[in-house]
């Protein structure tokens, strides 16, 4: 297949990447099987394979290091190549367990130093960064100089004699690479997941998610940095394992730019502005940021509860990594009940507390109150995710699957297939959450039948 997008230098952003021919929704642009590095993420650890990134009850534990997990001899063979020299440094820091992102580099420099037939000029041409540097924010900066620190002492026991490597501030140089400058992208890329863009200094990195948009893991994929940020995205990154799809979600024409969000747009805009001037140092001048886009609708109702929510997310975040599903519900009913009359349903607060209550419910098997909260959230997430977005179409087949399990199967079919007209154009139809999503459809249809 041609690639239908080429490399070209735009006005105000840089390098981009832009169309060469006319290019529907839906299509498959881009896809990456092997990251050039990628991690699980922390949370995930323990839950998914590895290697494929796959969800798994039982896994595999690497013998050596007792920490890496695999879902079979399989994947564990496969991951070895890479796994190798960080085994030995996972193995001397225990107990302590590195970072993602000191976990993601010492990959990136295993495999610097491995691929290259002459390890210390590969390293070396990681120099010319200046201007680069001078661009990020003194907390990054700062936080990129801890990392260094925490890095050599990570991977003392594979790289002992640290000339190999470049010193400290190399090191910091080396991860403030621009794309142009070859392997790294300044640019992290998160899919749409607002929650983990805190998470340190993964500013070169993508988040990786899962078909529903879960984080599983943190990687490397060098020619996708090129792509640019809007918060009225023409183009999304959907992942299947370790895999990386681009994919047209709006018909873009020749020359047009190809864009994606590097955040959840489900932000009002002074919020993003200062998430993209934190994370990657840039001022978004999107017609969204412009116009102050759904800002009114975002934060509809009364300030003083809009603020109260808002304030509680951390906590709420913090009570659902811990999986302490009653006491997120208890706090949910309490802020729902209270702001029924003075926050919206459109009110983006009011839709998180919706969806961390739907979260639990779900988990405490209370499908019938899970449906409620569920179908609640259905009409903002249409309000701003529009067009196609992965968000929506697996909020919708969370709805629809909750619908078709109380035997609302009318009703489970018709949300069903709204995820479905979205799915096949944000996720495809071969990826697996599709397959899924097929199937219920299939079951769905078979249960209307034999009433
Ligand atoms: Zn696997
Ligand atoms: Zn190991
Ligand atoms: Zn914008």
């Amino acid at each position: 297949m041609a690639r239908r997008f080429e490399k070209f230098q735009s006005a105000d952003r840089g390098n981009g990447l832009r169309a060469t021919s006319i290019l529907p929704p839906g299509e498959l642009l881009y896809a990456m099987d092997e990251p050039f590095a990628y991690t699980v993420s922390k949370k995930s650890r323990g839950a998914v394979c590895e290697r494929c990134l796959c969800r798994k009850d039982h896994l595999l534990r690497c013998s050596q290091c007792k920490f890496a997990k695999y879902c079979g001899v399989r994947c564990q063979k496969e991951a070895w190549g890479d796994h190798k020299s960080e085994c030995k440094c996972l193995k001397s820091s225990h107990p302590r367990v590195p970072t993602d992102s000191v976990r993601l580099v010492g990959k990136i420099v295993f495999k610097l130093l491995k691929q290259s037939s002459c390890p210390s000029e590969e390293l070396y041409s990681f120099s010319d960064l200046e201007s680069n540097k001078k661009v990020l924010s003194e907390e990054i900066r700062s936080g990129l100089e801890n990392l260094a620190m925490v890095l050599q002492l990570y991977l003392k026991e594979e790289i002992k004699d640290f000339s190999q490597l470049p010193p400290g501030s190399n090191i910091l140089e080396f991860f403030a690479k621009t794309p142009e400058a070859g392997l790294i992208g300044q640019n992290k890329i998160c899919v749409e997941s607002s929650i983990y863009i805190k998470s340190e200094v993964t500013c070169n990195s993508f988040t990786i998610s899962d078909g529903e948009m879960q984080e599983v893991g943190v990687g490397l994929y060098p020619s996708m940095s090129l792509l640019n940020h809007s918060c009225d995205p023409n183009c999304v990154i959907i992942f299947e394992g370790q895999r990386l799809l681009l994919r047209t979600i709006k018909e873009i024409q020749i020359s047009e730019e190809l864009m994606i969000s590097y955040i959840d747009i489900m932000m009002p805009s002074a919020d993003r502005q200062i998430e993209l001037k934190r994370q990657y140092c840039f001022e978004c001048s999107c017609h969204r940021c412009q116009t102050q886009d759904k800002d009114a609708d975002m934060l509809a109702g009364d300030m003083v509860a809009c603020k109260e929510v808002k304030e509680s997310i951390p906590k709420m975040d913090e009570l659902q990594a811990q999986q302490k599903w009653e006491q997120i519900l208890a706090l949910c009913h309490s802020f729902i009940n209270s702001n029924i009359n003075c926050l919206p349903d459109t009110n983006i607060y009011q839709m998180k507390m919706l969806d961390y209550a739907m979260d639990a419910c779900i988990n405490l098997c209370l499908w019938e109150e899970a449906l409620l909260y569920g179908s609640r959230n259905l009409k903002p997430y249409s309000l701003y995710y529009s067009g196609f977005h992965p968000l929506k179409a697996v909020q919708m087949m969370k709805v629809g699957k909750l619908q078709y399990h109380q035997g609302k199967f009318s009703e489970a079919l018709e949300t069903l297939k709204q995820a479905f007209s979205i799915m096949k154009v944000t996720h495809g139809r071969d990826h697996s959450l599709m397959q899924d999503l097929m199937e219920l459809l299939g079951d769905t249809e078979a249960s209307m039948k034999t009433l």
